[in-house]
């Protein structure tokens, strides 16, 4: 089969038949967490280079059964995205810019020399399982659906060379808010010894090999007291690059609103791309460019910077608390987040909650 034609997305629906009972979803949905629980379908596809993307389904959710051989269980060909659907009052079901998670996750896969799944199969797979499963949208404050489409390495070959079979699914997981408590800000520890990404690496990319590679500094992390790790780049270790799966943002005294400028090893969020615009709709100077980690300290703790933030769909902004290293710390807020910080982030989930006009086109319905 060509490259060049997209094959027609008609994906064929296999009902669960085991789907939970309402009083069952109802007592899951009644306190959701985050990732705990998952609904009763998901989204198949697999790709080969003779059938390009083929056999679209959604199909009761249940274990994958791989061989040990299977080749991302040994060289990691493995990439991710994380979206959310967001019920609105009327009762219908949006989702936030898909079409960017699905232009991000064609950027992975070529990183990862994983095939390029359309677009149209993209937000297709993801509005499909959303309508099986749309009695599992919650409702409520700063509720959601998360969905989780991945792509994976399912060829069973242990040659090391590119994948010739790939399996692309989605999963979806009710989400509850993510401050159950009211925003609260986070402390983060700044990583001395090891970085998230390398020049020329996979940084840039959403792979579950960047994670791994984040989870011993994270535990280095959370022995300190701190619930998230600042990375600096592996050359100089000067410059702030991001957190393990977070943007960061500056506010300084004089209104204006810096994040890094984007460096190749910093994955490209959508929430940090979002608040590139509506930073600046709500007055102010939006910069991306270099941040050394003494612009930081020192911007704290001299009173140029006034707020820090992180930001990532998951926990949308969080506000940044104290920044803790080896042999000192600077606080940037205590019990409450910042004015901008909770302004950016009231103005951005409005708009996810069809609170707020959407004057940039940013929702696409769902249901
Ligand atoms: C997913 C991710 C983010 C945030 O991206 P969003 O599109 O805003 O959710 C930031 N950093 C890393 C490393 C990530 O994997």
């Amino acid at each position: 089969m060509s490259a060049m034609t997209t094959p027609a997305f008609t994906p064929r629906i296999e009902t669960s038949p085991n789907a939970r009972s309402s009083a069952e979803r109802a007592g899951i949905l009644a306190d959701p967490g985050f990732g705990n629980h998952f609904t009763d379908h998901m989204f198949l596809t697999e790709w080969t280079p003779e059938q390009d993307w083929h056999d679209p389904r959604v199909v009761p959710y249940g274990p994958l059964s791989l061989d040990p051989a299977t080749a991302v269980l040994h060289y990691a060909q493995e990439i991710f995205e994380g979206l959310k659907a967001y019920a609105h009052a009327d009762d219908s079901v949006w989702l936030f810019r898909p079409e960017a998670n699905a232009a991000r996750m064609q950027r992975s896969a070529a990183r990862l020399a994983l095939p390029q799944l359309p677009i149209e199969w993209f937000t297709g797979s993801v509005k499909a399982l959303i309508e099986a499963d749309r009695a599992w949208v919650p409702t409520g404050e700063e509720r959601s659906l998360y969905l989780r489409p991945f792509m994976f390495a399912s060829e069973v070959f242990l040659g090391v060379r590119p994948s010739q079979h790939v399996t692309y699914s989605v999963i979806a997981s009710p989400a509850g808010a993510y401050f159950a408590e009211g925003v609260k800000p986070v402390d983060i520890w700044l990583s001395s010894e090891y970085s998230r990404a390398g020049a020329g690496g996979t940084g840039a990319a959403k792979c579950g090999g960047n994670y791994a590679a984040s989870l011993l500094p994270q535990q280095e992390a959370a022995s300190h007291g701190c619930a998230q790790v600042a990375f600096l780049d592996s050359v100089e270790h000067r410059w702030v690059e991001e957190l393990g799966g977070m943007n960061l943002y500056f506010v300084h005294s004089d209104g204006s609103i810096v994040t890094p400028e984007l460096s190749g090893s910093i994955l490209e969020g959508i929430t940090r791309d979002s608040i590139l615009t509506i930073a600046q709709d709500l007055g102010h100077d939006v910069i991306e460019r270099k941040v050394s980690i003494d612009d930081w300290r020192d911007g704290v703790a001299d009173g140029t910077i006034t707020e820090v933030f992180a930001c990532g769909t998951a926990a949308v902004v969080t506000p940044v608390g104290k920044l803790k290293w080896d042999g000192g710390e600077v606080v940037s807020a205590e019990g409450e987040p910042g004015k901008v910080t909770a302004d950016i982030r009231g103005a951005l989930v409005d708009i996810q909650y069809g609170r707020a006009e959407d004057r940039h086109g940013w929702m696409t319905r769902a249901v």
